[in-house]
């Protein structure tokens, strides 16, 4: 519930929170960085956060990470966001993530480059939509809630420290995260007003302001983001959209080519690769195979 009577009588709001940390740290943003930018994603988390930043009246300006593997109900959406923010005298912007030469980053060209990501390394996020970002205060949707859901597949792996180090994205939702956080390497602070609010909240916010949200979360969709996200079950998924699965395919066989090229013996074909990737990348049986093809 957004809000709570505490003990000694007095109302606990988590809007007016929310609201507060906004505004308290909006001098800071103001004087570095001329103010926030608020990070749009088309999912709810970020319907809410783009409503809290305009209630709190602080300066602010709206940015999407463009992937490029959007669903089309989200890209309808984010354009009817843009215009309705545009509307309300803000700067609202579509970011194409783009490499230090200026050449536009892909999906398929880090799966060339890289293999298929998976949910402990999605250096995909960190490509696509970090990179984009940088030399700011963002203010990001990021909670608490989404964590703990994940903490079965995703720590097993990341404690196990053997593939990898574990490693955090700013759309990452790990428990350690604070309201409030500053990267000196990327020279950028982290604003995450609404960490604390579990999903039901986020949902009753929304009802309660009324707020446009992405269709997909009516047709049954738990996270929105890029088609064949190996956060989600992403098998169906590519299934409903084999031209994707076809270019997921054609990078993978691509990446397997190099691999060939550089260490003798390696004989694994994209079909089998893609298959272990919908199968089985989010759970440990995935993660023994992938060294396989690493
Ligand atoms: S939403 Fe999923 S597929 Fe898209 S960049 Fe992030 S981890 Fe990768």
């Amino acid at each position: 519930m957004l809000r709570e009577r505490q003990l000694d009588g007095t109302i606990y709001d988590k809007t007016a929170v929310a609201i507060d940390r906004i505004k308290t740290m909006a001098p800071i943003a103001e004087r570095i960085y001329g103010g926030y930018t608020v990070m749009v994603s088309g999912g709810k988390d970020s319907s809410v956060i783009t409503d809290l930043a305009i209630r709190a009246g602080v300066k602010c300006k709206f940015e999407v990470s463009w992937t490029g593997l959007e669903y089309p109900q989200t890209v309808y959406f984010l354009r009817s966001e843009k215009k309705r923010i545009k509307d309300r005298g803000y700067l609202f912007e579509f970011i194409i993530p783009r490499d230090k030469d200026g050449k536009q980053i892909t999906m398929w060209k880090l799966v060339e480059k890289r293999g298929f990501p998976t949910r402990n390394m999605r250096f995909c996020c960190q490509e696509l939509k970090e990179n984009t970002s940088g030399n700011c205060y963002s203010v990001l949707g990021v909670r608490w809630a989404e964590s703990v859901r994940r903490k079965n597949t995703r720590r097993l792996h990341e404690e196990k420290g053997r593939l990898h180090s574990a490693f955090m994205t700013n759309s990452d939702n790990e428990a350690i995260r604070r309201w409030s956080e500053n990267c000196m390497k990327k020279n950028e602070f982290v604003l995450n007003p609404i960490i604390e609010w579990s999903d039901d909240e986020v949902w009753e916010y929304i009802r309660e302001n009324r707020l446009p949200y992405n269709p997909l979360y009516d047709n049954g969709h738990k996270r929105v983001g890029c088609i064949g996200c190996p956060m989600r079950a992403n098998k169906k998924e590519l299934e409903q959209n084999p031209r994707y699965a076809a270019l997921y395919k054609k990078a993978a066989g691509r990446f397997l080519e190099t691999k060939a090229r550089k260490r003798e013996g390696n004989k694994k074909d994209a079909e089998s690769y893609f298959r272990w990737w919908v199968n089985f990348c989010g759970g440990a049986k995935g993660e023994a195979y992938y060294d396989e093809y690493i």
